[in-house]
C-alpha cells in the first residue's frame, strides 16, 4: 500500500516526500482510513509504530477539504499526557502546516500561563496539549470548543494513569455536538478505566488492533 492510495491532498503528499516517508506503517494503513471516514476510532499501538502521522494525516485532510463550523474555535485538538510526547506530535504537525495558513500551538502544562492566553486568541486550528493545562484555559474562557471538529487523544491509558479523568471529561462535555469526530490511542485496550472513558467519548467507534 502506498499514500497515494489514500485521498490525501497532493500538498500532504508532497510534504510526506519531503520528510522521507515513503510507505504507510500498519497502523497507518488501518487508522488513515478510518480518521477520512469521519468515524470515531479506538485504536491500540505504540509510540514508534507511526502512529502520529495516522491521526496527523486525516486532521491535516478534514481542515483542508472542509469548511470549518467556527472561524474562531480550533478545529482539532490533540491531547497527550506528558510535555513531551506533546513536543514530539508538535513538532511533526508543525512540519505538516509549514507553508499552509494553518496556525497551530501548543499549551503544555509548566510552561506561561498567560503566553499561552495570548496565543489562543490568535485563533488556531490546532491546539496540541495536556488535559490540565488544557482544562484550566477551558475554565477561564481562553478557548472555546463549540466549533471543534477532531478530538484526538493519544496515549489515552497514561492520561487515565495520570489522573486526567475529570479533565478529559470537562474538555469532552466543552466539544460535546453532533459532527465531532473523535480518535483515541491507548497502549493498552483491557483496561477498565480505557473502556468507561471510550464509552463516554467515542460513538459506535471502529477498533484497530496492532
Ligand atoms: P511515532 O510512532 O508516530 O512517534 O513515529 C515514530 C517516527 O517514525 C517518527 O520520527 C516519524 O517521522 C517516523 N515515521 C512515521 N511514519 C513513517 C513511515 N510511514 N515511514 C517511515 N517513517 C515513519
Amino acid at each position: 500500500m502506498q499514500f497515494t492510495d489514500f485521498s490525501l491532498d497532493t500538498r500532504l503528499l508532497k510534504t510526506l516526500d519531503h520528510m522521507g516517508i515513503e510507505k504507510p506503517t500498519e497502523i497507518q494503513e488501518q487508522a488513515i482510513p478510518v480518521g477520512l471516514s469521519g468515524k470515531d476510532l479506538m485504536a491500540s499501538s505504540k509510540t514508534g509504530s507511526g502512529k502520529t502521522l495516522a491521526f496527523l494525516l486525516p486532521a491535516m485532510q478534514r481542515i483542508i477539504s472542509t469548511r470549518p463550523l467556527s472561524k474562531r474555535d480550533p478545529r482539532v485538538l490533540i491531547l497527550l499526557p506528558t510535555r513531551e510526547l506533546a513536543n514530539q506530535v508538535y513538532s511533526q504537525l508543525r512540519l505538516l502546516v509549514a507553508n499552509t495558513q494553518y496556525k497551530a500551538v501548543k499549551i503544555l502544562g509548566g510552561e506561561n500561563f498567560n503566553d499561552q492566553a495570548k496565543s489562543l486568541e490568535r485563533d488556531p486550528h490546532f491546539v496540541v496539549a495536556t488535559p490540565g493545562r488544557l482544562a484550566d484555559h477551558l475554565a477561564q474562557h481562553h478557548l472555546h470548543l463549540n466549533g471543534l471538529e477532531l478530538l484526538i487523544l493519544d496515549e489515552a491509558d497514561r492520561m487515565l494513569d495520570l489522573g486526567f479523568v475529570d479533565q478529559l471529561k470537562a474538555i469532552n462535555a466543552a466539544a460535546d455536538h453532533k459532527r465531532r469526530q473523535t480518535l483515541m490511542f491507548s497502549a493498552t485496550l483491557d483496561h477498565n478505566k480505557i473502556n468507561e472513558i471510550a464509552a463516554e467519548l467515542l460513538k459506535d467507534p471502529m477498533h484497530v488492533s496492532i
